[in-house]
């Protein structure tokens, strides 16, 4: 592993509780102007607490979210499932 992946994994991210505890994909990124992560599953999230979590959580659960780690400040990624390539806007 290069170093700069290495010193992404203890960095601490955003995630929701569907994530933590339903096991569901990640399929929502956004990068944002404060330089926080944030990965969110496809369901609905009014209202829903964000959870801290260290990005290797995320990184173990899809290893396909390390592809995404030069997405510049405010932009984000997406797409329609688990199976599906990131889609960055
Ligand atoms: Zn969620």
């Amino acid at each position: 592993m290069i170093p700069q992946i290495l010193a992404y994994q203890d960095m601490m991210v955003f995630t929701c509780e569907h994530f933590l505890y339903d096991q569901e994909p990640i399929l929502w990124v956004f990068h944002n102007e404060d330089d926080q992560w944030i990965f969110l599953c496809g369901l609905e999230h009014e209202g829903g607490e964000a959870l801290l979590v260290k990005f290797k959580l995320i990184n173990n659960a899809d290893s396909s979210i390390l592809q995404l780690m030069e997405l510049p400040l405010g932009q984000q990624a997406h797409r329609a499932s688990f199976r599906d390539e990131w889609v960055i806007s």
